[in-house]
């Protein structure tokens, strides 16, 4: 099996596949051997355990995966890979490549499919374009996947990872929190991609929640709320959810007041519990 990480083999078998990187695809391949081992094993997949793969370029981490996975399922949306992974993942029968947009799919169909009741996790060096999508996509679809084990911008790393209640945390960091615990494992350098991106990247872990840390009793409107507060960052609690909901100031200070929270409160001192306090009132 050639080495998907040598950046000299690449080449070569992309040119001879007539292949042309796209930028507005995310496409950034790793070209590093020590990385895309790492990443599988930080998803914990083993026998007896599947993985679901979001764009496997030219297969360099599905190869890692599919050497511990029992079952790979990858889907990528550039047809032009579909003959380049052919050929790199010819060695392996337990490994199939979907070509679709991860975010058209019903993938709680497409994963009983493939994996039936077995456990599976999502590994993935992801498209930085769609990053917020996917990982809100593959958390609200309540898909059952044991962890999201993921590369992102480090930028988008901080702020997923970040808890309710401190400075990083946006709208995203509380709904990340919702549906499960999330960590920042490593930092991953422009260098060890090719072509090399814009920006630092770093891998997460998502680790889902068997059940969400606070109750609510309408999530659609808790996270609406969550969304509101967030909207105009610089802004008080009463500002950004009295124009973000469109309700009277009195009506947001009464409700703040009734959670314990004083006329400046700013939506990243909140913590989930507050959050969720506060949808209940309003
Ligand atoms: N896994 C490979 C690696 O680490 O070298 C490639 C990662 S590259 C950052 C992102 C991959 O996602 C590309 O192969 C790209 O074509 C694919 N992709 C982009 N948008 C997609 C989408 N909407 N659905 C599925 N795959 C997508």
């Amino acid at each position: 099996m050639p080495e998907l990480s040598n950046i000299n083999i690449v080449r070569e078998i992309l040119g001879r596949h007539g292949f042309k990187f796209s930028k507005s695809l995310g496409q950034n391949f790793i070209v590093n051997p020590e990385l895309c081992p790492r990443i599988a094993e930080e998803s914990g997949v083993g026998p007896g355990i599947c993985a679901l793969e979001i764009g496997p370029g030219i297969g360099v981490l599905t190869k890692e995966l599919a050497l511990r996975a029992e079952k790979v399922l990858s889907i990528e949306i550039d047809k032009n890979l579909l003959p380049v992974l052919k050929e790199t993942l010819a060695e392996f029968d337990n490994v199939k490549i979907l070509n679709a947009d991860v975010l058209e799919l019903d993938l709680k169909a497409v994963i009983r499919e493939n994996f039936g009741d077995m456990p599976f996790v999502v590994c993935a060096n992801l498209p930085y374009y769609i990053t917020s999508p996917i990982i809100m996509k593959l958390l609200e679809e309540n898909i059952g996947a044991q962890n999201l084990t993921v590369m992102v911008q480090k930028e988008a790393a901080v702020r997923i990872a970040a808890k309710p209640g401190t400075r990083d945390c946006g709208a995203i960091s509380a709904a990340i929190n919702y549906y499960s615990e999330p960590e920042k494992l490593f930092d991953v350098s422009k260098g060890n991609f090719v072509p090399p991106p814009n920006v630092t990247s770093a891998v997460i872990r998502l680790t889902l929640r068997k059940e969400p840390p606070v109750k609510v009793s309408d999530e659609k409107h808790f996270f609406k709320i969550v969304k509101a507060s967030f909207s105009q960052r610089r802004k008080t609690l009463t500002n950004s959810l009295s124009s973000g909901l469109g309700i009277g100031k009195e009506e947001v200070l009464s409700a703040l007041e009734k959670c314990g929270l004083g006329p400046n409160a700013r939506a990243e001192e909140l913590s989930l519990n507050e959050f969720a306090a506060l949808s209940e009132i309003l």
